[in-house]
């Protein structure tokens, strides 16, 4: 894995957020790397107040991504997995809006479903499933998208520029 020294994140117009991206493969990097990595990816998106960040977004080729969402109680919770897969999509649909920290100052309605079941590993290699509805939900498959090289500016009929208060 290359290290990324500064703390920045692609823009729509990189070349890897637009392509499918490779598994992690725990057999060759260390689980300490990978727990590494989801510390500084944690890191970027909190900077960026964001709420997801996958691997693209700062230029690695990797089945990989971090979220950090409030529950219906408040409280974050923090999320990084590897290699996960959408293994259930509910029937019922949500619209909500949506944005990106690769696709700055945007946002766009998306509808997807409200409740899904991920499976994916952990950074311990440790296989997890996640029944996820709400926000969460909505996060892992904007994230989940970002690993097949999909943007939310793709999916939306119409993405728009956020109002600016001043
Ligand atoms: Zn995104």
């Amino acid at each position: 894995m290359e290290k990324h020294k500064v703390l920045t994140i692609d823009q729509k117009e990189s070349k890897i957020l637009h392509q499918s991206l490779e598994k992690v493969d725990f057999s060759e990097i260390p689980k300490k790397e990978l727990k590494e990595l989801a510390k500084k990816m944690r890191q970027i998106m909190k900077e960026a107040k964001g709420i997801g960040l996958s691997a693209n977004q700062i230029g690695l080729d990797l089945r990989f991504f971090v979220a950090e969402v409030p529950d219906s109680q408040g409280r974050c919770k923090f999320y990084a997995l590897a290699n996960p897969e959408i293994i259930k999509r509910y029937e019922e649909k949500e619209v909500l809006e949506e944005g990106c920290l690769s696709v700055p100052g945007m946002v766009g309605v998306v509808e997807r479903p409200s409740k899904v079941i991920i499976s994916g590993f952990d950074t311990n290699g440790r296989k997890v499933k996640i029944k996820a509805w709400g926000l969460l939900a909505r996060v892992f498959q904007h994230e989940i998208d970002h690993l097949d090289g999909i943007l939310f500016i793709d999916r939306t009929k119409e993405a728009y520029k956020i109002p600016k208060n001043d």
